[in-house]
């Protein structure tokens, strides 16, 4: 497989280990610039900074730090020098902004074409980018490296699916990105429009911006009959191109040399070792605009500790999938669970079809919590045969209690029952706050 830049994607560990404490400083020192952190590093001298490890002194930045600097409290350069504003989506509360400078941009462009090409596409290739444009970072981002890249690039954006399908047939795509859930929901919609999903070209597949199992992916493999790949980043980071998955699909590399990853707890905030869950927090190594220390992205992952380099040659250490945000975790009967739990054993189940709701009630005069999982199903696996339905519906209850220890009620729906996003899902609904 080739590289978009083999030198510094398979650059020693010790000299990318001195690279980080040198752009740490860097970056520590640009910070200063802010009043923000002027205040909050007046003990930090990182002048005697020698591994990367030195970074813990430095205290955690946090979302609400961000919201508290809104507007343009953590810019390091002048007005003048910002070419580009994005947002995060907003799907915990209100939405923060980030800026970026022309260096910025081309930076993200690269780390971006680094990804696309480790996932084995190329300059041949006709990329449909179908995610939302806009403030949100998966459209520009993907966009900017693709076409540095040098790929056919078709920014369709979400939505009107039957002409994204048409798109794909009359375009010959090759390459898409989009989120797990859409994607799956456009393979819906093709079969329906009389299409077999696996006659398109396409080939490989960027999915992310949401938490999906590996069970998902699989889904979306075998339908499509393509590559997945899994693609990690959040507008506070750039966007996507922070980490990605290899061809060897053992967790994703996150590109060090522009993020120094630690993985902390998330109640005490000690920092973890390898191969521990917890939550990443990450320092930007390589931006002008808006550099962050130790921000706390709410994700909770573990760096893959096999002991083994990646067989891909790349040097970068790799995390897992994302489990979930840390305010994803739902407590049900005081048992503590994550939708991804649930969506893993779900999709075990050939028999389930692509989209899943949780529902969580209290009900009664003891207000006990329920949890109920509504689960679309493919009708034709059954064909009226309410044994099996039967047999079915205890198989997966016995399965996701076997994985949360809460016993789920199973409702069956058919296919395209539950409401679709063409942007992140929506998996739970919370009815116990309502009276
Ligand atoms: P918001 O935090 O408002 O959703 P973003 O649009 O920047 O803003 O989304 C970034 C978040 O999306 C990440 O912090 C993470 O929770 C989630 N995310 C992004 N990529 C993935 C992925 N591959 N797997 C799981 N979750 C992801
Ligand atoms: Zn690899």
């Amino acid at each position: 497989m080739p590289f978009w830049d083999k030198h510094i994607e398979t650059l020693p560990r010790n000299e990318l280990e001195d690279l980080q404490v040198k752009r740490l400083k860097d970056t520590v020192a640009r910070c200063r610039k802010t009043v923000f952190y002027r205040n909050r590093l007046k003990s930090v001298d990182e002048s005697q900074f020698s591994t990367p490890e030195d970074v813990s002194v430095i205290p955690f930045t946090t979302k609400d730090d961000l919201r508290a600097n809104y507007d343009f409290g953590l810019v390091t350069v002048p007005r003048e020098e910002i070419v580009r504003m994005h947002s995060s989506s907003g799907t915990t509360g209100k939405a923060t902004v980030i800026f970026h400078t022309i260096k910025d941009i081309e930076t993200w462009a690269d780390l971006v074409a680094r990804c696309i090409v480790m996932a084995g596409a190329n300059r041949a290739d006709v990329f449909q980018n179908i995610i939302s444009y806009g403030m949100f970072t998966g459209g520009l981002g993907l966009h900017y490296g693709a076409e540095r890249v040098g790929m056919l690039t078709i920014p369709s954006g979400v939505g009107n699916t039957k002409r994204q399908i048409q798109l794909m047939h009359d375009f010959n795509t090759t390459v898409f990105h989009a989120t797990p859930s859409y994607i799956l929901y456009v393979s819906e919609v093709m079969v329906r429009e009389g299409f077999d999903p696996k006659e398109f070209d396409l080939r490989i597949g960027f999915v992310g911006a949401e938490p999906h199992s590996e069970q998902t992916r699989q889904r979306i493999e075998d339908i499509l009959d393509i590559n997945a790949f899994n693609s990690y980043g959040m507008s506070e980071l750039n966007g996507p191109g922070v980490a990605f998955e290899c061809e060897q699909k053992s967790g994703m590399h996150i590109w060090e040399d522009s993020y120094l990853l630690e993985v902390v707890n998330p109640d005490t905030c000690e920092v973890l070792a390898p191969g521990e869950e917890g939550e990443l927090v990450v320092t930007t190594l390589n931006r002008e605009a808006m550099p962050i220390l130790r921000y706390r992205t709410g994700d909770l992952a573990r760096i893959v500790d096999d002991g083994e380099e990646c067989s891909c040659g790349r040097t970068h250490v790799r995390i897992s999938r994302i489990k979930g945000r840390c305010d994803d975790m739902l407590i049900v009967k005081g048992v503590n669970m994550y939708p991804s739990q649930i969506e893993d054993v779900l999709m075990s189940f050939p028999e389930v079809a692509t989209s899943y709701q949780i529902i969580m009630d209290r009900a009664g005069k003891k207000a006990l919590d329920s949890l109920t999982v509504q689960v679309e199903l493919y009708p034709k696996m059954f064909d009226g045969d309410l044994k099996k339905l039967r047999t079915l519906e205890t198989d997966i209850t016995r399965s996701v209690q076997d994985e949360i220890v809460v016993r789920p009620k199973i409702e069956f729906l058919e296919p395209g029952s539950l409401p679709r996003s063409e942007g992140k899902a929506v998996r739970v609904v919370d009815k116990r706050g309502e009276m």
